[in-house]
């Protein structure tokens, strides 16, 4: 098969930097592009030295000129403390992102994904999610910003599907971990592992009775691409993520448990708009990609504490939340 020249922009974070080792130990030429917003250089440090790997400082709110065949358009910052830090420019990021990244599938060819999220579906009245669920945001609340952004990514998506034949593919992320989060990020699992680490109590915002699913890294990778790969009649939305569900208090018992912290837990206000409950109808996926998540919650969360311990051995990593 011809080797594939691949872009993924927001490669340097999170998920992204899964994504980027993923495609180049399968062979292909990846092309990655970050401003490095809420991602870092040491996420794709080791891949710099590969000559399939090429690196861009660039914001994908200014158009990009390069010639690929296929676009993973991650680039967004996905944690609430983050995307709500400049919500102005979160919306930029996913608006104009998307129109530049479609522009350019348009001009070369490529087939596009976009990394959609569960957000679209806001505080869900419909429970587990499906794909044909409208969903339920608040337009003007402070989640908007990254909420209405991402869904008007999914309407420019599909507006260029049906106007100019681009071969799209839109994926509904549901919350996803694993090493590699930044631990001052703010969400859920990496906060709870550092402060179990540091010893210091977790932070439950709210009762901690509402529920979240938990996807590991690797198995969305691994749906990303299947997603990518599958026939161009595929489009989805698709949603991605594990369907087992838990309470953020269960969440929090397991991490102190696992940790071996007595450092216990303290309530803090839940922030507003804060979905009450989540969980992914994920049948297309299993049907359309023969795709389902294979890690379980504690394997996975096993696998981040040994991350998170890793670096907090290492100099200059404070404890989040
Ligand atoms: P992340 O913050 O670690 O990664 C986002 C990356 O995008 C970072 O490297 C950041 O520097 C980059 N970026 C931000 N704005 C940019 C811009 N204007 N131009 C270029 N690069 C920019 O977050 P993540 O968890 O890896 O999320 C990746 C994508 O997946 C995001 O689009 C997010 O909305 C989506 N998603 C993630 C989750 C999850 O649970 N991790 C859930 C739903 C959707
Ligand atoms: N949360 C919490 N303590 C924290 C961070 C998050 O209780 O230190 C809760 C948050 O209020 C939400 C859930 O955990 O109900 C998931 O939050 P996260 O920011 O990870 O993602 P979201 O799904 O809300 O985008």
């Amino acid at each position: 098969m011809q080797r594939r020249r691949i872009l993924v922009t927001g490669g340097a974070g999170f998920l992204g930097s899964h994504l980027c080792e993923r495609l180049v130990a399968r062979g292909d030429d990846v092309l990655c592009v970050d401003n490095f917003y809420t991602g870092t250089k040491d996420n794709i440090a080791h891949l710099l030295g590969t000559p399939r790997f090429e690196l861009i400082r660039h914001d994908v709110t200014f158009p990009l000129y390069v010639e690929v065949d296929e676009i993973y358009n991650l680039a967004c910052p996905a944690s609430p403390i983050h995307y709500q830090y400049d919500p102005v420019q979160t919306t930029k990021t996913s608006v104009h992102g998307a129109i530049n990244m479609l522009g350019l599938a348009k001009r070369t060819g490529a087939r596009i994904l976009q990394a959609s999220t569960s957000e679209v579906y806001g505080d869900p009245t419909v429970h587990p999610q499906t794909e044909d669920y409208r969903g339920n945001v608040n337009p003007i609340g402070p989640r908007a910003c990254y909420d209405e952004g991402k869904r008007c990514a999914e309407t420019l998506f599909f507006d260029y599907y049906r106007q100019h034949q681009v071969r799209i593919r839109v994926a509904r992320i549901f919350n996803t971990y694993g090493p590699r989060m930044h631990p001052n990020d703010g969400r859920v699992v990496s906060n709870f592992i550092v402060q179990a680490l540091s010893g210091k109590p977790i932070t439950i915002y709210g009762d901690g009775r509402q529920t979240r699913s938990f996807c590991y890294v690797d198995d969305l990778v691994d749906g990303l691409i299947r997603l990518m790969d599958a026939d161009d009649a595929v489009t989805g939305p698709l949603n991605l993520g594990n369907p087992g569900e838990f309470t953020i208090r269960e969440l929090a018992e397991k991490v102190l448990a696992m940790v071996g912290s007595t450092s216990g837990m303290v309530q803090l206000p839940l922030p507003e708009d804060d979905p009450l409950q989540r969980r992914p109808d994920i049948g297309k996926a299993e049907k359309l990609l023969g795709w389902g998540p294979t890690v379980p919650l504690d394997q996975g969360l096993a696998r981040t504490i040994d991350y998170f311990r890793t670096l907090k051995s290492q100099p200059a990593i404070g404890a989040g939340g």
